[in-house]
């Protein structure tokens, strides 16, 4: 891979609201082993492969953020892990770990981690969230379609076992997996792992109606709150999730509300896209073309387009999830989420 970071230009990622952009999510891929419910619908078309930024033209754009104060990424997608050769990038970007970058992270489905974990932690990575909406083996296929819940938890449990901090990713689901939460934070709390729910959110197209399968978190926290000794924790990462810890316990939980909280004022992140576009809130439309920067200006234009980007960054997202059509038609899969 060739050397990238241009000297010119270090200065911070700021917006228009105040707010200092420090965290970079990049989906690797939009394509999935599974095909979650709520996040696409079965037969989702995937972007043909030309369209996608290669493994070293998102190095070189990640990088580019690291130089303007970008001190956390993100690998997610679709399923970072069914990207070939990812474990490249990994390392690329595992490198600064340390010099630049304060951590380096992953979202995932799970299904390929006994085979992945050993490499991640080796290349500088600490945490990852992990996506399980139910220990359930007949609810978990129903809801990813096509997941093997025996798998994800092996695979969850290498991870730990290879020095991983694991937080499990968790959707709350009207019918589905409500009555299956708290079973889910026990068995966090037995085998050491954080546990964030998350309300679902209309982003693209699916084959039902996000509305009919929602639960506000606010609920749950109720139901929870008499079930475990539950303390408040004020720790805010500036990220959009709310903690409490569980008395007596290692585990925390977190919760994302972004129907039921608005947490826009502290944002500090941006997304880039599997295309390579650069989208300034996961609920509006306003972006900037990196890959197009990239490849007719080279490296020395992305200052000047981040800049630009910097500029279109919405106040709030505004999510209905009443509303006749999703938030914006992009899946949270093409997004990053
Ligand atoms: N495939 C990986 C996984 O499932 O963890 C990474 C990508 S997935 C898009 C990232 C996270 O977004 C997962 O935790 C998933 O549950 C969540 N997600 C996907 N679509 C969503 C939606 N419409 N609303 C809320 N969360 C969603
Ligand atoms: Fe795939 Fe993750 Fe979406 Fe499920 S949530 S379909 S695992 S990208």
């Amino acid at each position: 891979m060739m050397a990238i970071l241009s000297p010119s230009l270090n200065r911070p990622l700021q917006d228009r609201h105040g707010r200092t952009i420090s965290y970079l999510r990049i989906s690797v891929t939009d394509r999935c082993d599974l095909r979650c419910r709520y996040c696409m619908s079965e037969k989702m078309t995937f972007l043909p492969r030309s369209a996608l930024l290669s493994l070293e033209e998102i190095a070189i754009i990640a990088e580019r953020f690291i130089a303007r104060g970008v001190n956390k990424i993100r690998l997610s997608g679709g399923e970072p892990l069914v990207r070939r050769d990812v474990g490249e990038l990994v390392r690329r970007l595992g490198r600064h770990v340390g010099t630049g970058l304060d951590e380096l992270t992953m979202t995932t489905n799970g299904n390929a981690l006994v085979e992945h974990s050993a490499a991640m932690v080796a290349a500088g990575m600490r945490r990852i969230n992990v996506s399980l909406d139910s220990l359930d083996a007949e609810t978990f296929r129903y809801i990813t379609r096509h997941g093997d819940v025996a798998r994800v938890t092996a695979g969850i449990l290498a991870a730990r076992d290879a020095g991983l901090s694991v937080k499990i990713n968790m959707v709350a689901l009207k019918g589905l997996n409500e009555d299956h939460i708290a079973p889910m934070l026990d068995w966090c709390i037995a085998e050491g792992l954080d546990l964030t729910l998350i309300e679902t959110m209309p982003l693209g197209q699916i084959d039902e109606d996000r509305a009919d399968r929602f639960v506000p978190l606010t609920a749950v926290l109720d139901d929870l709150s008499g079930k475990f000794p539950l303390v408040r924790d004020s720790h805010r990462s500036g990220g959009p999730a709310r903690y409490w810890r569980v008395d007596g316990t290692t585990t925390k939980l977190g919760l994302i509300s972004p129907l039921t909280g608005n947490f826009c004022d502290t944002c500090n992140r941006v997304r880039l896209t599997t295309e390579g576009v650069l989208y300034t809130c996961l609920g509006h439309d306003d972006k900037v073309d990196l890959k197009a920067v990239l490849r007719e200006q080279g490296v020395d234009g992305l200052d000047a387009a981040l800049d630009a980007a910097m500029l279109t960054k919405p106040a709030r997202h505004d999510f209905d999830i009443d509303a006749a059509a999703p938030a914006v038609a992009r899946h949270m899969s093409v997004t990053g989420g």
